[in-house]
C-alpha cells in the first residue's frame, strides 16, 4: 500500500517510469515525485518513514 508523503492520502498512483525510476502522483494534493510512503496492510497503524 502506498501513501502520499505530503497528505498521507492513499490516492497515490504511479504515473511514469523514467530514467530515475517510478514517479508517483497524488490525486488529493497534487504531489508528484519518486518518494512515497509504503505501508504494510497488516500494520496499518504504524507509520514507516523514509
Ligand atoms: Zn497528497
Amino acid at each position: 500500500m502506498l501513501r502520499c508523503p505530503k497528505c498521507r492520502s492513499k490516492e497515490i498512483y504511479p504515473v511514469a517510469g523514467g530514467y530515475a525510476g517510478w514517479l508517483y502522483r497524488c490525486k488529493k494534493c497534487g504531489y508528484q515525485g519518486a518518494l512515497v510512503l509504503e505501508y504494510d496492510e497488516k500494520e496499518s497503524g504504524d507509520e514507516r518513514r523514509w
